[in-house]
């Protein structure tokens, strides 16, 4: 079968290389693809947001499934315009897409279902966003409404930080995606991330994560995209893992086939892990950047199967997903600058990493006159498996020191809350 990948990151270089990997693939296309992609799949010049374009890519090369990587086109209704048109889809239509593009939709669905998750106020005005501060203690946890790209939330320590926040927010601060605003309670806990796949009826778990989003060693510093991850991630124990499963992701499933706008593709749960148990933080509607990629360094079953039955409404037909018991993690290479604005052009020279037994996924890289040079914030992945944290960590650092990058910079301390849990 022919499979067209959406997306250009990280996340997706490690589908392209899993899906590659399937005897049911015959030729892999990917749009717009980066130069790791490009050593797994074709790369063609399709933008995601003309799906009439899309549609006829397909039809052109006889495309038996699309996967699309990103929230983006997934939220503006892509899904539903192929489905449209007869082509199988991994990834959700644009009414179940909310579940990420707005989070008070989520916040409703989950009062609706009876899902465990942060009491929050949905407020349209400034004027309803202050008053809100009043039901809530302090640190108070504002949250742009729509998509921001993962820099729409705020989490001030005081009153007044977070009414002059508020002013920001409702100021325009973050385009549209700030007009409406959810103030919510802090939840205490640690925070870890459960994945799951489905075709609107059956869902099946399909791995758990844990991620650093500062920029800084020691969890300081500005947000990014995510710094680095490793799986399966300790703290969400087999059975908090099924007690999530069981009162936040099948519960959310089955209200949104049961009110007509069907879930189907990947369901990314971040949760926190309170003291009264698993709690909604937010959720995505694709695979994480970078979890995607330890993910699929552990997955041992076959991914267009996988994404197929979902796609087709076949998943209660699939044996369940098989991961092996090795740890798998990944360190984010970034350029200088990052997450301002980083550096772009500089030389990149991977010499022999993947010879230290790790996989190294393409991100912000781009091909300038035939040399590999960094061409975003978040440029390398370095990925490697381990016994545990603290060997697979060791392997991606052995690797990250083989590549030749002096524009880039990354954080050495990866993993570092399991691996002294490992120490004790
Ligand atoms: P991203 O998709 O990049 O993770 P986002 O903009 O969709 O971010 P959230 O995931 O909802 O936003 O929140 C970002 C982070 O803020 C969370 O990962 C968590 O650390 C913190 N956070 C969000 N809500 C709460 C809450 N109610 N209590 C405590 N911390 C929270």
């Amino acid at each position: 079968m022919n499979i067209l990948l959406l997306g250009s990151g990280g996340r997706e270089h490690a589908l392209a290389w899993k899906l590659a990997q399937s005897p049911r693939c015959d030729t892999l296309y990917a749009a717009p693809g980066n130069p790791g992609i490009a050593e797994e799949a074709e790369l063609v010049a399709l933008d995601a947001a003309d799906h009439a374009a899309v549609g006829a890519f397909c039809a052109e090369h006889s495309i038996g499934m699309v996967v699309i990587g990103p929230e983006a086109p997934l939220v503006d209704g892509l899904a539903d315009s192929l489905r449209a048109e007869g082509v199988p889809v991994f990834g959700p239509g644009r009414a179940a897409a909310q579940l990420e593009g707005s989070k008070s939709f989520t916040k409703a669905l989950c009062d609706r279902a009876g899902i465990p998750t942060a009491g929050y106020v949905h407020a349209a005005s400034l004027e309803q966003a202050m008053g809100a501060l009043d039901r809530f203690e302090p640190p108070y946890v504002l949250k742009a409404d729509g998509l921001a790209a993962g820099k729409g939330v705020v989490i001030p320590e005081t009153r007044a930080e977070a009414e002059a926040a508020l002013a920001g927010m409702f100021g325009g601060q973050f385009g549209s995606a700030g007009a409406e605003v959810v103030v919510e309670e802090f939840m205490r806990g640690e925070e870890a991330s459960l994945f799951a796949i489905t075709d609107g009826t059956s869902v099946v778990p399909f791995g758990t994560a844990q991620d650093h989003k500062r920029v800084g060693e020691g969890d300081t510093g500005p947000n990014t995209g995510g710094m680095g991850a490793y799986s399966p991630a300790p703290v969400l124990t087999a059975d908090l893992e099924e007690r999530a499963m069981a009162e936040i992701v099948r519960p959310t499933v089955a209200k949104l086939a049961a009110e007509g706008t069907p879930y189907s593709g990947v369901l990314y749960a971040g949760l926190m892990l309170t003291e009264d148990g698993p709690k909604l933080v937010e959720y995505n509607c694709r695979f994480g950047d970078p979890e995607c990629q330890v993910l699929m360094m552990r997955f041992a079953g076959d991914l267009v199967e996988a994404m197929l039955a979902c796609a087709e409404g076949r998943l209660a037909d699939l044996p369940a997903p098989e991961f092996s018991g090795e740890t798998a993690l990944t360190v984010v290479m970034a350029a200088n600058g990052y997450p301002g604005t980083p550096e772009k052009g500089g030389a990149i020279d991977l010499r022999d990493a993947e010879a230290k037994d790790a996989k190294v996924f393409h991100a912000g890289t781009a091909m300038k006159d035939g040399a590999l040079v960094a061409n975003g914030g978040r440029v390398l992945n370095v990925t490697a498996t381990g016994a545990n944290v603290t060997e697979a960590q060791a392997t991606a650092y052995e690797a990250v020191d083989a590549i030749d990058f002096p524009t880039g910079f990354v954080r050495r301390d990866i993993g570092h809350n399991e691996i002294r849990r490992e120490a004790e």
